[in-house]
């Protein structure tokens, strides 16, 4: 086993980690074996729903010690889309408007808006879709969290942030600028996380679509968790995963021993 350091880990939380909130069996285990093993864990997710502080008592209450500064949103990465001063209307919850804020954007409603940002949001309704739609065809800027289609949830699986984006989409003849798992911004904010010397060395999902994505923008192995996300996508045949399938702890013995 290396003692190499500067090895970074980027590892999923829903499905992964846990299942809304409840850790999923032998991930806390995983992640100290990771973290003995001389790894930094960065947690990267497309739930832009939580606040920080929502995020790490969560970890906290799986036993996974972690600072702000372990965590990667697309709540954060959208909000890397945004300048400050920039007028948004903001489909979302907690941790889109914390992230947003921090970047210094104006919330406003849709007729002041040159950008529109578009989150999970469990009230997201037809008033929703009528007021995002309308902002974008008066041509403001159409963001987007992230596009995952369903989101897991202890009573199943639940339509995910891409479904409410779709809607949109639709209404507004438009398509959104994507900042989650995997595009553009989400990347750059994983490297700007970066210290000095280190290296991604493997980043671990349950959705190929996002997470093996990502590894593959990155240049990196993936290893695949599985997950009732991970079954809808269906694993096909050519999907990239170096490790996996199996639990979190399956994918880190097999990387690391
Ligand atoms: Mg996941």
């Amino acid at each position: 086993m290396s003692e190499k350091p500067g090895r970074v880990w980027l590892v999923d939380l829903d499905g992964v980690v846990w299942l809304s909130g409840q850790p999923l069996p032998g991930a806390t285990e995983a992640v100290g074996r990771l973290r003995s093993a001389g790894r930094r864990v960065l947690f990267v997710t497309n739930n832009a729903g939580p606040t920080i502080d929502a995020l790490l008592g969560r970890l906290g209450r799986a036993g996974i010690d972690a600072a702000a500064g372990d965590l990667v949103t697309a709540a954060m990465a959208a909000a890397g889309l945004v300048q400050a001063g920039e007028k948004v209307f903001m489909i979302g919850e907690g941790g889109l408007e914390e992230a947003l804020l921090a970047a210094g954007a104006v919330l406003c409603g849709p007729e002041e808006a040159s950008t529109v940002v578009v989150g999970w949001d469990s009230n997201f309704d037809f008033r929703t879709i009528a007021s995002a739609s309308s902002a974008i065809r008066l041509g403001a800027r159409f963001v987007a969290t992230n596009e995952d289609p369903t989101h897991p949830s202890p009573f199943g699986i639940l339509p995910g942030t891409g479904s409410l984006v779709a809607a949109i989409a639709t209404a507004a003849h438009a398509e959104p600028v994507v900042a989650g798992k995997p595009h553009e911004a989400l990347v750059t904010l994983v490297q700007a996380r970066l210290d000095p010397g280190e290296a991604i060395e493997a980043v671990v999902g349950d959705r190929p679509s996002t997470d093996g994505s990502l590894a593959k923008a990155l240049s990196v192995p993936f290893g695949l968790v599985v997950s009732d996300a991970t079954k809808l996508e269906g694993v096909a045949g050519d999907a990239a995963y170096a490790f996996g399938p199996g639990t979190l702890m399956d994918v880190v013995c097999e990387a690391i021993g």
